[in-house]
């Protein structure tokens, strides 16, 4: 159902509005009720898809690398799970001044795009009311936003180490050889742009195309887009990661390779683009690349 239609919004608390949904509309599970609240209770729609885009992602980014944060600090127990075990665990200042560059990016770059979200969403066509979309396309679309956002991802970041693109660009993103969870988003504001466009494009083009696409399928998209850049940086390879049961999924191991070699394994969350390219990073491929250039001065 529609939002800010049904009450006199100068009587309305959250749990009042809560209590009229329970009421109202028995069908809706409890979280398209509090969805449904949400809405009501703001009374403007962009301030409503703002607040819970913007608290969502940093709900979830800081929680998804806490986790990582305790594995860091606790190098007895962890230190045999990470991939560059030559290199100590970031320091806690490490970690402090990532984390203030972080907040920096989203509260100044992200959050007015945050804002601007809800009328680019409705322009597209995508919808926000009650109920939420079935578990069938959903799924369909987070699988198809997560390979055209792998291609896209592995084209642009390529070209980012081009010379002046990567010197311009995306060497923030480089500072750190050995990565850690919080240095998934330390990046350059263009580069949090460029890229960040492949994550929130896919569902504004699919809902020009005239697919029916809602916004609780674009936060459940950018939330496990969110835990797959976190853990590719995380720095941890465990006997249980997801690259171990299904073979063509990058990971952290994959990723630890990009940032420890400079050069390939340019995809995000696959490995189709790079085995396909020849741009495999690792020693033996370093080694090719050595010989190549020996050769060229020759
Ligand atoms: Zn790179
Ligand atoms: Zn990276």
């Amino acid at each position: 159902m529609d939002f800010n239609t049904t009450l006199s919004h100068s009587m309305a608390s959250y749990p009042d509005l809560l209590d009229f949904a329970a009421q109202q509309y028995p069908e809706l599970s409890r979280l398209e009720k509090l969805w449904w609240a949400h809405y009501e209770y703001w009374d403007n729609n962009i301030l409503a898809t703002g607040i819970i885009t913007f608290l969502a992602h940093e709900i979830i980014y800081f929680s998804r690398c806490l986790p990582w944060i305790i594995a860091d600090a606790l190098p007895s127990i962890f230190m045999k799970y990470k991939i560059q075990d030559q290199k100590p665990p970031p320091s806690v200042a490490e970690q402090w001044a990532c984390t203030k560059y972080i907040l920096l990016i989203h509260f100044v770059i992200e959050l007015p795009l945050i804002v601007l979200f809800h009328p680019m969403m409705e322009f597209c066509g995508l919808s926000f009311s009650t109920p939420f979309p079935d578990w069938r396309p959903l799924t369909a679309q987070i699988i198809t936003f997560f390979l055209v956002e792998d291609a896209y991802h592995y084209w642009l970041h390529r070209a980012m180490h081009w010379g002046p693109l990567y010197r311009s660009v995306h060497r923030i993103h480089h500072q750190y050889a050995a990565p850690f969870g919080l240095t998934a988003e330390y990046a350059s504001p263009w580069e949090t742009l460029f890229l960040g466009f492949g994550t929130i494009g896919p569902p504004l083009v699919l809902g020009l195309l005239g697919y029916d696409v809602h916004l609780a399928t674009v936060l459940a998209w950018v939330a496990l887009r969110q835990f797959q850049a976190i853990d590719a940086h995380s720095g941890y390879d465990f006997p249980w990661s997801l690259r171990r049961i299904v073979p063509f999924w990058g990971g952290a191991d994959w990723h630890d390779d990009h940032h420890r070699y400079f050069w390939g394994n340019y995809s995000s969350s696959f490995k189709h683009w790079d085995v396909l390219m020849g741009t495999v990073a690792g020693p033996e491929a370093r080694e090719k690349r050595r010989a190549e250039r020996a050769k060229a001065q020759n």
